[in-house]
């Protein structure tokens, strides 16, 4: 998640705001008149983070595998077998997992009877796991995952866990014919999915509360954003306007917050540890195996007795299937000790703010949407993590202000 998938995502609602006469106020102008929030639908109070350094428990970085035209669903043959790609996510992973994994596995179980299909997985992170339980679910014979690493070694357990579809998915110049629709039923089919996830004891999947906070107008700051833009990322949130609770603006006085405006949505996020957690039971529960094993070319998927294989190796497959196609966009992401009473989510300038179980993300983008862009180093950067620690504290510092004023 970045401060741009926050705000994009936001423009529908400070478009119709803008419509309705809403003029916005020049900079330094007093707090924003937003009509009052209605008794049911008040902010809670928030609990603060425990924002300090040595509350930092872990430094993570992983690489998002990003392909200009969008992620590569297509299949090819190798030796005797039938290989379904299915990678590229870039920073939208988890959140198209399910509706790729069936677009993958469609491919691979076409004009066979999967009762007596056997189907081989290649890679065990957010898309190897999830597309080995859809074709568990489509009717396989067996499933058989072969990985170089189990989940929580995989890149997928490095993501922040929200619900971000179209991050870093594509460039619009370069998006494959079609592809626009191909992501709306990707994300339409995934957002169905992990409806059944709710609920569930460790809470994999739960919606919480996001607030973004922001000095100039939340759409003047996504426009700036869109036209500092030097990739040039495609954006389909539009597309899905109507999955999501729209963003309200909060009026002054009835939030913490110190910026001027203030806006709050509730969005999908997955806990990564009880999610992978919760699908490898599922998997396994179903009579799926996990099998450890690396694979040095593509040649040797021929040894696998399956005829049908997956193939999910995420960024590995610039690799091992030599695709220069796959382009590296570092993230990292430094980790606060959880505090189960902290479940929300804060987005303020480059600072992005996830409350999870297994902990608190804290995620600085300092150069925006350029931010890790072509860079496959997966060395942690302290600095960076402690800068944005420190950024968390001046936050506060200034509600703390805010608030004695
Ligand atoms: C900082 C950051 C934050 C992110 N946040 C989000 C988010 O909030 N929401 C979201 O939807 N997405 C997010 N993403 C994107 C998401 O993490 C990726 O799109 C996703 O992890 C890609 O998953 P994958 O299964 O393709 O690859 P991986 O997780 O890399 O899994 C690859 C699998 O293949 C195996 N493998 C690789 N090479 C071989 C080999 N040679 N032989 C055998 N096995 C092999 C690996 O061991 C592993 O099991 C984020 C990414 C980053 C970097």
């Amino acid at each position: 998640m970045t401060r741009r998938d926050f705000l994009q995502q936001s423009s529908a609602l400070a478009s119709a705001t803008a419509l309705a006469g809403c003029v916005h106020p020049p900079a330094h102008s007093p707090a924003p008149t937003v009509p009052a929030l209605p008794f049911y639908d008040r902010v809670p109070t928030l609990s603060p983070i425990r924002a300090r350094e040595d509350r930092l428990f872990k430094i993570t970085v992983c690489t998002r595998p990003f392909r200009a035209e969008g992620p590569r669903i297509e299949a090819e043959r190798v030796g005797d077998k039938l290989v379904v790609h299915n990678y590229g996510h870039g920073g939208s992973g988890w959140s198209l997992s399910w509706g790729s994994g069936t677009l993958a596995v469609d491919l691979a179980l076409a004009g066979r009877d999967p009762s007596t299909t056997e189907v081989a997985v290649v890679g065990c992170g957010a898309l190897g796991l999830t597309s080995a339980i859809v074709a568990q679910r489509a009717g396989a014979r067996s499933v058989t995952i072969y990985a170089r690493d189990r989940p929580s070694e995989t890149r997928s357990f490095r993501a922040t866990g929200s619900w971000t579809p179209d991050s870093r998915i594509a460039l619009t110049r370069a998006a494959a014919p079609g592809f626009a629709a191909q992501w709306e039923q990707m994300a339409r089919t995934s957002w169905h999915y992990y409806q059944s996830f709710l609920g569930l004891p460790g809470e994999p999947v739960e919606f919480t509360e996001r607030y973004v906070l922001s000095d100039p107008h939340p759409t003047a700051a996504e426009q700036k954003i869109r036209d500092d833009d030097p990739i040039g990322f495609a954006y389909y949130m539009d597309r899905i306007r109507d999955l999501n609770p729209r963003f309200e603006d909060l009026p002054a006085g009835s939030h913490p917050f110190p910026t001027r405006w203030a806006r709050r949505r509730s969005d999908l996020m997955f806990n990564i540890t009880a999610y992978a957690h919760q699908l490898t039971e599922d998997f396994q529960l179903n009579g799926g195996r996990i099998v450890h094993r690396e694979f040095h070319a593509p040649s040797e998927f021929a040894q696998l007795p399956e005829p049908v294989i997956l193939h999910s190796t995420g960024y590995a497959a610039r690799e091992l299937f030599t695709d220069q196609s796959l382009t590296p966009v570092r993230g990292q992401i430094a980790w606060l000790i959880p505090q189960p009473e902290v479940n929300y989510g804060l987005l303020f300038d480059n600072l992005n703010i996830l409350g999870r179980r297994d902990g608190i993300v804290v995620q600085l983008s300092a150069q925006g949407e350029v931010s890790g862009w072509n860079d496959a180093t997966e060395t942690v950067d302290h600095e960076e993590a402690v800068a944005g620690v420190r950024q968390l504290q001046a936050l506060y510092a200034r509600m703390a202000e805010a608030r004695r004023g």
